[in-house]
Order: structure tokens, then sequence, then C-alpha cells
């Protein structure tokens, strides 16, 4: 029941992904630009300029690499001279502008990365050991609880961190001329879609957290 609300918002995500990339990936910018030249032209003008944009396999792999400090663009994007393509590199720069900026919350999402990191994989093991010593199950559960807990803060604050992406993102692009007004709105589209996934990621760890939490609770009487 504390997995349903979570996994439909992530269904519909996905949903509401596919069809505005798959609608703005088919609608070509006025500039002719590619991805990887949208990306160049933004992160040039922050002075970026010894910035790598590299091309990665994948679909919608794109990602911003702080410790690399370097931009990674699926082929769709790195080479597609779309709405879509442009967007979705323009918000990877954001998050390039973010860390050049040092916004508080992509440092301390950064910081976090690691230790959600360790969290999740320390709670597969939790989740067999729970089921093999059964006398411990309580403080299994505990355990449970503050790497949830840790997971559901990443998620928070990924959430703020991506979409100040995105309108650094669609602001630079206005700024240096490179998207039209209506341009604009169907990057907005594509961005907004895919923030909803992040917003699907935190409904899901919040509500197992309080499955979590309710557990604890029941086994406690
Ligand atoms: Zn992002």
């Amino acid at each position: 029941m504390f997995a349903i609300p979570g996994l439909l918002l992530g269904i519909w995500a996905q949903i509401k992904l596919s069809h505005a990339y798959g609608k703005y990936s088919k609608v070509a910018v006025e500039s002719g630009m590619t991805g990887a030249q949208a990306a160049r032209r933004i992160l040039d003008d922050a002075g970026l300029n010894d910035m790598p944009v590299e091309e990665v396999p994948g679909h919608l792999s794109d990602h911003y690499d702080p410790t690399k400090r370097a931009l990674f663009l699926s082929s769709e994007n790195f080479s597609g001279r779309t709405v879509a393509a442009v967007g979705v590199a323009a918000h990877e720069s954001g998050h390039a502008l973010q860390h050049q900026a040092a916004y508080g919350l992509f440092n301390f999402r950064m910081q976090l990365a690691p230790v959600t990191q360790f969290a999740s994989m320390a709670y597969m093991g939790i989740f067999f050991a729970a089921f093999i010593f059964h006398q411990f199950f309580h403080q299994f559960i505990e355990i449970a609880i503050v790497i949830f807990g840790i997971m559901t803060l990443f998620h928070l604050v990924t959430l703020p961190v991506e979409y100040d992406a995105s309108r650094r993102a669609k602001e630079q692009l206005f700024r240096l001329g490179l998207v039209r007004e209506d341009e604009r709105k169907g990057i907005s589209k594509v961005l907004d879609a895919a923030a909803l996934t992040y917003v699907a990621a935190l409904v899901s760890s919040l509500m197992q957290l309080l499955y979590l939490l309710t557990l604890a609770r029941d086994s406690r009487r």
C-alpha cells in the first residue's frame, strides 16, 4: 500500500517524459544548433572554456560529472538539433553553472551522494540479514530507518537542485539568443517532465520511510 503512490507517480512521470521528449526531439531549433554546441556556448559564456562536452552512449544518459568537471551528453542530445536536445544540454550546463557558483544545495547534494550510495548498498545487506537473523529484526528496522532517512534527504535536496538547473538553462538560452520564445515553452515541457521523475523518486523513498516507521512502531507493541 505504501509503495503504490510512488509507483503510480513514477509511471506517470515516465509516460509524461517519454511523451514530451518524443515530441520535442522531432522539433528542430531555428538556430540549427546541436545540443553540444548550445552547451559549449553556455559554458564558454560563463568562462568555463576548458570544460569538456563529451558524447556518452545510452538514452537520456546525459549528466554533469562534478568530480571530472565535465559534461556528458547522450548521442541523441549531443548531435540533435532539436528543442529537446538543446533543452537537455542546457540543463546539464546549468549544473556546471551551479558548481561554478558554489550553489549551496548543489554542494550539499554532491557531499551527500557517496553517503547515499553507501546507504543504498548497505540496505541490500540489511534486507537479507533481516531474513536470516529474525531475532534482530527490530535493530534491522532501526538501521533501515536511518538508511531511508538519508535517501529521502538526498531526494529532497535533489529537487531544488534540478529545478534551479532548468531555470539557469532557460535563462542562459534566452539571454544568449539561442532559442525563441515558443521554443522555450517546449524546453520547459521536457525539463518539467524530467523533474517529475525526481518528485516520484522522493515520494517513493518517503513512503518507504513511513512504512518502516509504522513497522517499527508495530513491532514495539
Ligand atoms: Zn539535472
